[in-house]
């Protein structure tokens, strides 16, 4: 499993210089986010001060983790990429294809069963490319990620949006999707907008049963599910550094609930402690001598108004414990109101679950303040009124938490230990007690909690907490519960109360585990065969897209024309389908089916010119590629905003769509369709939109001269033989036509290995 020691050093041996000049070009103090963005230029030092929120900015990231669902498709390519290792270390994680119904034994073998050709696929992948490899059962991504490869003043990449996390040791850690990965892997610059920089000062303490999971809730309540889009929210104060390197984990993993970049708290010996608690007093030792560079300097913290571009203060003196939901994470209660506020929303007070765990919240610290509930529930002869579900967030806390006892607390609560996995956390979760339409209401101290996702039934409030309070809710079975006042009737019919959880910051006998579940890459992968079954229908290796020919492309006709909203979730609908991801052929049976037909208003409902005939836009498609018909696909504004989704792009690509020509793009999904070859156009002038008919064919005139700055001509020839010119704009500056050229920019890279 080992860290890369060697790497991490030499992060530190260039930081002095990088910060350094860095701080001479912007011409003042630096924030910590700062000093990381500016030590991880792709170009080495800083040349220029970027301005956030604007400009677009190439990094050099450290470290890439992917998890098994978004891995393959990322792993498919990057196999196209001709290249013997990835360029950067890489770990690919099994957590979320583990379904949580008897517990971990049972549930995990049928997982292995169920999903092993995924299983398989990634392993041998790994193996073949020099990927650390943690098997199905070893932990959640981010937990595996903090416990063993973070480290203080870091950058990586995760292709998962909890990537997150690994801001509680320091790092500025952010998720993406699948095309960024696979270009840090191969060896390419990852590009981003430069982040605004919300600054959170903490002051004071907590105490009783406020815990570092509050702190998220309550600056949820604040920013809101969109408040901290295209930032990074760094935290800082004496009230920061009297928190745990865990309880810093949880605050900036459910950073991602407010729409933050990312989050990040500078180094400290909260920090220090966490390293050396788990191996790794090398990399301790080392951030220790560079140790003024891993936090913001004093001059940003003293005056920090005039350093953030929004600041926030919460004194954790005064913080009290919330509870956050139903259906979204903002929605924050303090626990003294909720009685009320449950009454005024009618949310169903009786809880059937309590469910504790998930990357979010399974630290020792966490597992030992619910189990300090959880006891006094037993030696107080309390019978627990709601199920208890554990989901650990790796082997090796799940194998600490055994030895000390702590496991053996919650199962005397007869609660349910499930898969070191995410389980119930997306929705994972073979929930048998309700299937039915009747409101019900689960806390748990996940990260997220809209409708669905948990238990898939849109009847279920869930309400997210921190581990201690997620356990007294439980033990009560009533969301109004509030442990600092309410008492609780046990079965000798005696009123008792709970006392404050009691938590242990890392366990006094260290960690251990037998098996944590990594298998190390070969060292010449070369002779490795990577597992693809001819007959799969979850996997299917690439084929790599054809060349441009370099001729005008004529006689394209128009598959749809969008209208309104389309996102990349019209494009490449979610659900069911991610069952496909790893199979472009599959899952292009979902390409645009969810996209709104202009001429009818409809969604997978569109005209052939080849029959005459309506029908779904796959199938269509498909008609028009087996002839070797060109398409094209208009759009309106914002065209692929969303998310990230490489298979968005590709699926189109896939089913022989040459042309999306739009009002506007989405820049992620402008980016995405160039790195695949495909040709992203936008109205010269929107209104020609309008121009567009239900049996257009497209001439473009000018293509072969295709050149940056260089807008092309496009001839649209209607039904009744009447035409109009258009001009189109693009953004392809030299490199990506070389993309366009080759088919695609892995194509592009492939030959430039071979070279
Ligand atoms: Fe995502 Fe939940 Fe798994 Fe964490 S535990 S990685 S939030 S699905």
């Amino acid at each position: 499993m080992a860290y890369d020691i060697d790497m991490i050093k030499k992060v530190y041996s260039q930081m002095a210089e990088r910060v350094n000049t860095a701080r001479e070009v912007v011409g003042k103090p630096l924030t910590l986010s700062e000093k990381i963005l500016y030590s991880h230029l792709w170009d080495g030092n800083a040349k220029e001060a970027f301005t956030r929120g604007k400009d677009y900015v190439e990094f050099s990231p450290d470290r890439i983790a992917c998890q098994d669902a978004t891995a393959q498709m990322a792993l498919l390519q990057f196999m196209q990429a001709g290249k013997k290792q990835v360029a950067v270390p890489t770990t690919v994680h099994c957590d979320h294809l583990i379904q949580a119904k008897m517990g971990a034994a049972i549930d995990l073998q049928s997982a292995n069963k169920s999903s092993s050709e995924v299983f398989d696929f990634l392993e041998s992948v790994s193996n073949k490319y020099g990927i650390g490899f943690w098997k199905p059962g070893a932990g959640i991504i981010h937990q595996v990620v903090l416990e063993n490869y973070a480290f203080p003043g870091g950058m990586m990449i995760g292709t998962d949006s909890h990537t997150v996390n690994a801001g509680g040791l320091g790092m500025v850690a952010i998720g993406v999707g699948g095309a960024d990965a696979v270009d840090v892997m191969a060896g390419m610059p990852w590009e981003l907008k430069f982040p605004k920089l919300i600054g959170v000062k903490l002051t004071g303490k907590l105490s009783g049963w406020t815990s570092s999971k509050d702190v998220i809730l309550k600056v949820a309540g604040i920013l809101t599910v969109k408040g901290g889009t295209g930032a990074i929210i760094e935290y800082f104060g004496e009230g920061a550094r009297n928190l745990s390197c865990t309880g810093k984990g949880t605050i900036c993993n459910m950073g991602a609930e407010v729409g933050a970049t990312t989050s990040t708290f500078g180094y400290d010996d909260s920090m220090e402690r966490y390293l050396r608690a788990t191996n790794r007093a090398d990399v301790a030792d080392a951030a220790n001598e560079v140790r003024e560079h891993l936090t913001g300097d004093d001059e940003v913290y003293a005056n920090p108004e005039q350093y953030f571009d929004e600041l926030i203060e919460i004194n954790l003196d005064e913080l009290k414990p919330h509870l956050n939901g139903p259906f979204t994470p903002d929605l924050a209660t303090p626990i003294s109101e909720m009685s009320a506020k449950a009454k005024e929303h009618d949310w169903p007070i009786n809880v059937d679950w309590g469910l504790i765990g998930s990357c979010t919240n399974s630290s020792y610290e966490d597992l030992t303040r619910a189990a300090s509930i959880a006891k006094q529930a037993v030696d107080k002869k309390v019978k627990a009124k709601s199920d208890f579900g554990i989901n650990p967030g790796s082997e090796q806390i799940r194998y600490t938490a055994e030895r000390d006892g702590l496991l053996k607390i919650f199962e005397d609560l007869d609660a349910t230990i499930f898969t070191n996995a995410c389980g119930p956390c997306i929705g994972q979760w073979d929930r048998s007690d309700r299937k039915g339409e009747e409101k019900n209401t689960i806390v748990h101290s996940f990260n997220r909690n809209f409708s669905k996702r948990a238990d898939g039934n849109p009847n279920t409030h869930a309400f997210v907490g921190s581990p201690e309070m997620v356990a007294a809710i439980a033990i009560s079975g009533r969301l109004d519960f509030d442990p600092t006042r309410d008492k609780l009737m046990n079965e000798d019919g005696e009123e008792v109360m709970l006392d404050e959880p009691q938590g242990i910051e890392l366990p006094t006998k260290g960690f251990a585990v037998e098996d944590a579940g990594y298998i190390a890459p070969n060292e010449d992968g070369s002779t490795v065969e990577v597992k693809v079954a001819e007959d799969s229908e979850r996997l299917q290796l690439l084929t790599p897209f054809e060349p441009w020919d370099g001729k005008n492309l004529t006689g394209a006709k128009l598959l749809i024309k969008a209208w309104g909203k389309c996102t990349t979730d019209h494009i490449s609908m979610a659900g069911p389908w991610l069952r496909y991801r790893g199979h472009l052929d599959n899952i292009s049976n979902n390409c645009l089916i969810g996209a709104v037909n202009a001429f009818n208003k409809k969604t997978n409902f569109v005209k052939s010119q080849i029959t005459g005939e309506y029908d779904g836009v796959p199938a269509v498609q498909r008609e028009y590629k087996a002839k070797g018909i060109p398409t094209v696909v208009v759009g309106d504004h914002n065209y692929g905003e969303g998310s990230s989704r490489e298979h968005a792009a590709m699926e189109p690509r896939h089913l022989g769509v040459k042309v999306v020509l739009v009002k506007s793009f989405a820049r992620i999904h402008e980016t995405n369709l160039k790195k695949q070859g495909m040709l992203g156009l936008t109205f010269a002038n929107e209104n020609d939109y309008d121009l567009i008919q239900e049996d257009d064919t497209f001439n473009f005139i000018d293509l072969e001269s295709f050149a940056p700055d260089k807008p092309l001509t496009i001839e649209i020839v209607h039904a009744d033989g009447s035409k109009d010119t258009i001009k189109a704009n693009h953004t392809y500056n030299a490199p990506q036509i070389e993309w366009y050229k080759h088919g695609s920019a892995l194509n592009l890279i492939k030959k430039q290995n071979a070279a």
